[in-house]
């Protein structure tokens, strides 16, 4: 059986021709699988009979079930969502002033081993979809009955270990038959795969790319961050600007202030130092307190020195709004405790 979510447009084009039927019925299938998020292809109320029923013998659609929603009192909804195969991932829909935001995972667990980090506790389990990884959108966008307006993939799992999919992800998000959203309302968020990051740059697609990077130099990531035994921070910041001089967009770095580990002025000097004439922009976030680690957020005085300091470098900085407080905010947490909860 052929997972019928998985097609792009042109492929679903040809196969529909395959099938002996007309090559334009296909973009009414993908608006009824990409936009309306049918269940069933009896629902395709203006593709005839028959053609329906060769889709039901040779197709599935594969469909994602929402199990859990937590809803926060600023309107952030953290949603579980099951995979056909059982597995669970998170999906986060927020309320931003500039529209609503969905977060979504890109893997079942990760292999990057951040210290700081829920979605890494547990083992790596396997690389989503395409089709999964755009179905959290559609499946949320349906839910809340809201216009989803921008993407981030900061879920769990390391987007670029799982770079083909998640680049079909993006075109199929694109696509003006399905959910039409643009290239530059979506941010990938990477810790740092460096060749990956070249061959983005060299796709063309008009992403904004954040960097996790967490510390000023190696020894201090390495501490954090396995990825940095890899790629040095030198080397990462090269691939940053190839992607800068590629595709013209700002990145942006993400910066997780954590009390007596990263948060000195020291640091906020050299990280001022280490970005200083990139077209850039630094997000700091006051690390989610996880409960299998002993991190604590920094202090309120520090984060906005460590603010303050960049800005007076000229590195354009804001400290991200925590969202979702009340909730299991923190990436991972919840599948950590769905995870927890269930017979394994
Ligand atoms: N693997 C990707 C995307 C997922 S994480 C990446 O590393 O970028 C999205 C962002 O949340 C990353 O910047 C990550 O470092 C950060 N993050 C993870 N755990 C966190 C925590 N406990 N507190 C604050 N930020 C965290």
């Amino acid at each position: 059986m052929i997972n019928i979510n998985e097609f792009t447009e042109q492929e679903l084009s040809e196969y529909i021709e395959s099938l002996g039927e007309k090559k334009f019925h296909a973009k009414q299938i993908y608006k009824w699988l990409h936009r309306v998020n049918v269940e069933s292809f009896d629902e395709m109320t203006d593709i005839s009979k028959s053609l329906r029923e060769k889709l039901k013998i040779n197709c599935y659609i594969d469909k994602l079930e929402i199990i859990e929603v937590q809803k926060s009192i600023d309107g952030t909804h953290k949603f579980l969502i099951k995979l056909h195969d059982n597995n669970a991932i998170e999906t986060v829909f927020m309320k931003y002033h500039h529209g609503n935001t969905l977060c979504v995972s890109s893997q079942v667990g990760c292999k990057m081993g951040c210290s700081f980090c829920a979605s890494t506790k547990d083992r790596f389990v396997r690389s989503l979809l395409a089709s999964e990884i755009e179905g959290q959108v559609i499946i949320v966008q349906k839910y809340m009955n809201e216009k989803i307006s921008n993407i981030v993939y900061m879920g769990i799992g390391e987007p670029l270990d799982n770079y083909d999919n998640v680049v079909k992800s993006i075109k199929q998000i694109n696509n003006p038959n399905g959910l039409g959203i643009g290239a530059r309302h979506i941010s990938l968020s990477t810790s740092g795969i460096v060749p990956n990051i070249y061959k983005l740059a060299d796709e063309n697609i008009q992403a904004t790319l954040s960097i996790s990077l967490h510390a000023v130099t190696d020894e201090k990531r390495k501490e954090i961050m396995p990825i940095a035994k890899k790629y040095s921070i030198k080397e990462l910041l090269d691939s940053c600007r190839y992607y800068i001089m590629k595709t013209g967009r700002r990145i942006s770095f993400e910066y997780a202030l954590i009390n007596g580990i990263n948060d000195t002025k020291e640091d906020a000097i050299a990280l001022g130092k280490l970005l200083r004439g990139m077209i850039s922009h630094v997000n700091l976030i006051p690390v989610n307190e996880i409960k299998e680690r002993n991190y604590k957020k920094s202090l309120e005085s520090n984060i906005e020195s460590f603010m303050n300091t960049l800005n007076s470098m000229g590195v354009v900085t804001t400290v991200r709004r925590e969202l979702g407080k009340d909730i299991d905010a923190a990436c991972g947490q919840l599948r950590q405790k769905y995870l927890d909860k269930i017979d394994r």
